[in-house]
């Protein structure tokens, strides 16, 4: 894990696609390969980089409806990914039940990482 310093730590801001309220982290791990977190106050909340992310797994998770997002092994699939991809996120930072109501939110065409 290489972590690296954001300048922009503690700024506030909004997720881009909820609007909920953000505030740029004090580091972030350069090599994970999901749910990275933000440098600037621009990016997602968890629970929309977590939409995000299915959506760009979209060919595997063919089938998924977002009530299957309640299913137990389907979060404990999700947290091993992000376990697997050194996450800068935690599993138990989302909430499933967010990312089910916000799903049909639009989504931005090129993804970034949550800030917090
Ligand atoms: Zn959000």
């Amino acid at each position: 894990m290489k972590i690296e310093v954001i300048d922009l730590a503690g700024a506030e801001g909004a997720c881009e696609r909820c609007n909920v309220p953000l505030r740029v982290a004090g580091g972030r791990n350069v090599e994970a390969r999901m749910l990275r977190l933000a440098k600037t106050q621009k990016g997602y909340c968890i629970d929309c980089a977590v939409r995000a992310w299915f959506d760009c797994m979209r060919d595997t998770f063919r089938d998924l409806r977002p009530e299957d997002l309640r299913l137990p092994h389907v979060q404990q699939q999700t947290a091993l990914v992000m376990k697997a991809a050194g996450a800068d996120a935690r599993p138990e930072e989302i909430t499933w039940e967010r990312v089910i109501a916000n799903w049909d939110l639009p989504l931005r065409g090129a993804q970034r990482g949550p800030a917090r």
